[in-house]
């Protein structure tokens, strides 16, 4: 496998902030699992390193990212700043199939929590931000808030008070309420609000959450790729 593929893969891995914080990417595993040698799997992970998609400790390896609290205040002050702009953005600019496309995005993640399909309607509201960031046909900020949304979500998944608290469903309405009349500065309200109250639901955990093994994860991933089930825009 080249060093292309096993990056696409591992990127999707870490983004999708599916393997808890701090944990160690071993070398040797990594190559066992992509039947690859060491050296190829070391030059990925200094790739990602560089990226800021893992941390890379002097003399002990490449570990994912274990997000702080603190950090986490930061982050979410980036994710205010950049898409309020995006709400901004959107209240002027989207087209009629857009609203469309938006207002079946907000109705599938309610019907989603009606009917308790707790882990539909998560991954439906992580997909609400990208959509927005999507929408505005800039793949600056697309790349950018596809950063930012990962990070939150590594955080929510250690952090978040009870399963599924993460994204209020009317907050996104409310979002896409004012994005679909046009009204800019509720827009940006309403999101900076939303993405407030969202920060707010965070509370440190007292224990480590258990998380699924590296293996499990890379090997889930890696099985995807190969189906080619990865849409070609998302794989590099
Ligand atoms: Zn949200």
């Amino acid at each position: 496998m080249q060093e292309e593929e096993i990056h696409a893969v591992l990127t999707r891995v870490l983004l999708a902030g599916r393997l808890p914080g701090g944990l160690k990417l071993g070398e040797h595993h990594l190559a066992e699992i992509f039947g690859v040698s060491r050296e190829r799997v070391r030059k990925v992970l200094h790739r990602l390193g560089a990226e800021r998609l893992l941390d890379m400790v002097r003399n002990r390896g490449a570990f994912t990212l274990a997000p702080d609290l603190r950090e986490g205040h930061v982050v979410y002050e980036a994710r205010r700043i950049l898409e309020s702009g995006m709400a901004a953005h959107l209240a002027a600019n989207l087209t009629p199939a857009q609203i469309e496309r938006l207002r079946r995005h907000v109705e599938a993640e309610a019907e989603a929590l009606r009917c308790g399909d707790q882990a539909t309607w998560q991954r439906l509201s992580a997909e609400f931000h990208y959509l927005l960031a999507e929408l505005t046909g800039n793949p600056l900020v697309q790349r950018h808030a596809q950063e930012l949304i990962s990070r939150t979500l590594m955080l929510v998944k250690r952090y978040e008070t009870s399963a599924g608290s993460a994204c209020g469903c009317d907050e996104h309405r409310a979002i896409f309420r004012a994005l679909a009349a046009r009204e800019r500065g509720k827009a940006v309200k309403a999101m900076t609000t939303h993405l407030s109250l969202v920060e707010t639901r965070l509370r440190p955990t007292l224990c480590e959450p258990v998380g699924p093994s590296v293996e499990d994860v890379v090997t889930e991933e890696l099985a995807r790729h190969q189906a080619g089930v990865v849409p070609l825009a998302e794989a590099g």
